[in-house]
């Protein structure tokens, strides 16, 4: 659990927007989506064990993305199961709407 400094009382731009995925313990990271490769709304890097989710969409989007993502760090490979944990954990899934590879690895 990150621990703010005693002084603020608000979180600071850094700590609101790297968190930490309690499921796998990596580290999430929201950036524009022009950070990401194009097409991609999130990515998991396995090196930094880091989930990147892109902060421009909307949050029913973002949500499922961002469980995707946390399935990869918690070590599922393939893209359908890792699509079903994302919606067994939103209750939805955002895929048909979307080209299968645009939630990238
Ligand atoms: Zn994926």
């Amino acid at each position: 659990m990150k621990q703010r400094p005693h002084n603020t009382e608000t979180p600071s731009e850094l700590e609101r927007k790297l968190e930490i995925d309690y499921n796998s313990g990596a580290k999430i990271i929201e950036v524009p989506s022009s950070q990401l490769p194009p097409g991609v709304l999130g990515m998991y890097d396995s090196i930094t064990h880091t989930i990147y989710v892109a902060s421009d969409i909307s949050e029913h989007d973002r949500q499922f993305v961002y469980h995707h993502e946390s399935g990869h760090a918690q070590g599922l490979i393939d893209e359908c199961k890792t699509d079903a944990y994302a919606s067994s954990r939103v209750g939805y899934n955002i895929r048909p709407l979307r080209k299968m590879d645009r939630l990238a690895a």
